[in-house]
């Protein structure tokens, strides 16, 4: 197997999260194990890892049921073909795919080739904030608005201590900053502790507690002020990997600067 697995164990459900190699974007899907059906969150950029991720799903015995995907950004849903189930999202984000996909598609393809699926799924099925027992397990259904991007589904399971963050939260790895709304994503990270999760699932990289809060806070703040100072993409990168030396996913700062920088 390409990508990684780690577990997050409870008696009313497993998380398996599988995270892509860097060349995938360390990109997240958690494959939620109930009793009787199997759900999955996000569904991965690059062929290769959406396969060995849908093929995980299906390996559990049980009917994966549905496919949620949290944002209208090609690691979450270009691989949502590949998991044969109902695609669930936001009535934003699916408005957004509808409109914008096929030409986000094209865009990819001609970087990335066959390395991205050759169609888009638009999610067929809305997802309205709220709670919904799913096999007695509470899911808390959230729309957290201009953070890393314009809308996105967080999806937390409070009796369990778990919230499935998305976006809002990378381990360790660059962040994508190119949506803008820096000061919002911040409040959406401290109003997340606040909740005392005892579980953060980020949307990109390793599985952990509170302390992925701190390094998305630390890195937004930097990130601010290297965005404010930088004249051109060149040195915005470079004072980003000056600043966060750890951090991986450098590859991330390239991609970023095609949108931050188109004209260069
Ligand atoms: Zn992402």
């Amino acid at each position: 197997m390409n990508g990684t697995v780690e577990k997050t164990e409870r008696a009313t459900v497993t998380i398996h999260t599988y995270t892509s190699p860097e060349s995938g974007l360390a990109a997240n899907t958690h494959i939620i194990e109930l009793a009787t059906q199997v759900l999955v969150l996000d569904t991965q950029y690059g062929v290769p890892f959406a396969i060995e991720a849908a093929e995980l799903a299906h390996s559990l015995g049980k009917p994966v049921t549905r496919v949620y995907v949290s944002h209208d950004h090609p690691d979450h849903f270009f691989g949502a073909g590949f998991f044969r189930a109902p695609v669930y999202a936001l009535a934003e984000t699916q408005a957004s795919i509808a409109a914008a996909g096929d030409a986000m598609l094209a865009g990819n393809k001609v970087v990335a080739g066959d390395f991205v699926p050759d169609s888009v799924v638009v999610p067929g099925e809305i997802v309205a904030p709220g709670v919904e027992v799913i096999d007695g397990v509470r899911f808390e259904f959230t729309a957290v608005r201009d953070a890393e991007a314009d809308v996105m589904l967080t999806i937390a399971l409070p009796e369990e201590g778990i919230v499935m963050a998305q976006d809002l939260v990378y381990d360790n790895l660059h962040l994508f900053i190119a949506g803008g709304h820096l000061d919002g994503w911040a409040n959406a990270v401290r109003a997340l502790r606040e909740k005392d999760y005892t579980t953060v699932l980020p949307g990109h990289g390793a599985p952990g507690g509170a302390e992925l809060y701190d390094f998305v806070l630390d890195y937004l703040a930097g990130a601010a002020h290297a965005l404010a100072a930088a004249a051109d993409a060149d040195e915005l990168k470079s004072s980003l990997v000056a600043a966060f030396p750890d951090a991986g996913g450098v590859g991330l700062l390239d991609i970023q600067n095609g949108y931050l920088f188109p004209q260069q």
